[in-house]
């Protein structure tokens, strides 16, 4: 299982209840600590509106996240994209000319 606390969790309550005899329990508390792990880094996309001047830059970088529609605002589609989006983010980040977008770690 590939999660940042699964190493450090089995020193803990999990490691107790593997020591019990109880894999199962240790599995599902493992489960439960990498879903709260993944949760915990997700990411948020944060435009400041009031320095965004709608050139759809951004867009044409990731059109699943960002759009500037016929009224000439930008929206954003995926405020928590998935993780496989975010080098398309980082890039929308960089080339953002007026430095609106950032990424949040919520
Ligand atoms: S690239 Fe920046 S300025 Fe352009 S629409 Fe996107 S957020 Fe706004």
């Amino acid at each position: 299982m590939n999660c940042r606390f699964f190493e450090a969790e089995l020193t803990g309550p999990v490691s107790l209840a593997s020591k019990n005899g109880m894999g199962d329990l240790a599995e599902v508390l493992a489960r439960m600590v990498c879903r709260f792990d993944l949760k915990e880094r997700a990411m948020r996309v944060v435009v400041d509106y009031d320095l965004c001047e709608s050139n759809a830059v951004c867009m044409g970088i990731a059109p699943k996240i960002f759009e500037v529609r016929d009224d000439d605002n930008l929206y954003v589609l995926e405020e928590h994209p998935d993780e496989s989006m975010r080098p398309k983010v980082e890039e929308a980040v960089g080339m953002c000319p007026k430095q609106a977008i950032s990424i949040v770690e919520d």
